[in-house]
């Protein structure tokens, strides 16, 4: 029971609050451990299930975008609704995405037009990731019953079966392989709507990266993935760490952060390692392979900036340790919600 507790924006922040949610609420109702044909369900909190048949293993992933503004700099709510479920479901391991769903909720007064320029805005991405809308719905509410638009998305992807990646596949001495420069989608809505960009080179990162994950997995060993979105590189290390037993060091240095997303974090007081990306993804790879998926990765669009950026320990179960260069200090998660309605 609750207590009469109401829910708070940090329930859907992806960090602590929301851990504490899916582990009463949903979790205790809904999340079984896998078993039969079901490899990766709910429990794990993977980016996506995996649901195996026959020879094959059929992913299937989720998410509602309530991003705002709805149009930003680099993309918009159009953009961001398939790109971020493509990107779910490759960094499952399904790099060409079967089918995408896409359920609109519009307020009542809604511009036709802008309604239009995001369907043109999900065309196009869907065109670069490769997949289609195949299915769908639209609901209206009345004006004030909801904010603008509400997008989700729904992917289904197939794998041979066992083929799959978890998150939590890492372990000691794995590399750890990042696929370009972190904060840019958090930093640039944040500065958005606080209605400052220096010199106007802030721009979202937001595309399908599905790409750029199929060619790190023909070049070597992949052990485990994920896409930093809501809470950023520092939650996505320290999910894949604590959901393997293991530890990790990180060396600042070899981590792109472009100069206009680290000017506007330290004007914004806001650590780019800590806010959502949507066009990046972490992988840990076997480390005899690491250089290999670094200069596959850099032969595609969203790619040209990865690099090794540390390495998988047996010691710090459970910690990232951030090497400064100066020193070193546990990675840790953000606390609580600093950015509602990022993605
Ligand atoms: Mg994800």
């Amino acid at each position: 029971m609750s207590d009469g507790e109401t829910v708070t924006v940090a329930h859907g922040s992806g960090t602590g609050k929301t851990r504490e949610f899916l582990e009463e609420s949903v979790l205790s109702r809904f999340g079984g451990d896998a078993d039969g044909d079901l490899a990766v369900g709910l429990g794990a909190l993977d980016d996506g299930a995996v649901h195996e048949l026959g020879d094959r293993s059929v992913v299937v992933t989720t998410d509602s975008h309530v991003v705002s503004p709805l149009s930003f700099p680099g993309g918009d709510i159009g953009r961001l609704a398939v790109a971020g479920t493509v990107n779910d479901l490759a960094v499952m391991g399904a790099t060409e995405p079967l089918a995408l769903t896409c359920s609109l909720v519009v307020e009542a007064g809604t511009s036709v037009d802008l309604l239009e320029g995001i369907l043109d805005s999900m065309e196009a991405a869907c065109e670069e990731a490769g997949c289609a809308v195949t299915t769908g719905d639209t609901k209206v509410m009345g004006s004030g019953e909801i904010d603008g638009i509400v997008i989700n998305t729904t992917g289904v992807g197939v794998v041979p079966r066992g083929e799959h990646v978890p998150d939590a596949g890492i372990s000691p001495g794995d590399a750890l392989v990042l696929s370009g420069p972190v904060g840019d989608h958090g930093i640039t809505l944040l500065a958005e709507r606080e209605g400052f960009d220096i010199d106007g080179d802030l721009e979202s990162d937001v595309a399908p990266v599905n790409d750029a994950v199929a060619a790190a997995l023909d070049a070597g060993t992949v052990t485990a993935m994920k896409d930093p979105t809501r809470g950023g590189l520092a939650t996505a290390l320290n999910e894949m760490v604590r959901k393997a037993g293991v530890g990790a060091t990180v060396d600042e240095t070899a981590i792109p952060v472009r100069d206009s997303v680290a000017a506007a974090g330290e004007l914004l007081g806001i650590d780019p390692f800590d806010v959502a990306n949507e066009g990046k993804v972490v992988f840990g790879v076997d480390a005899a392979d690491a250089d290999a998926v670094v200069e596959a990765i850099r032969t595609t669009q969203m790619g040209a900036d990865a690099a090794v950026i540390g390495e998988v320990t047996e010691d710090n179960a459970g910690r990232v340790v951030l090497d400064t260069g100066f020193g070193r200090r546990y990675l840790s998660e953000p606390e609580g919600e600093q950015l509602p309605r990022i993605c």
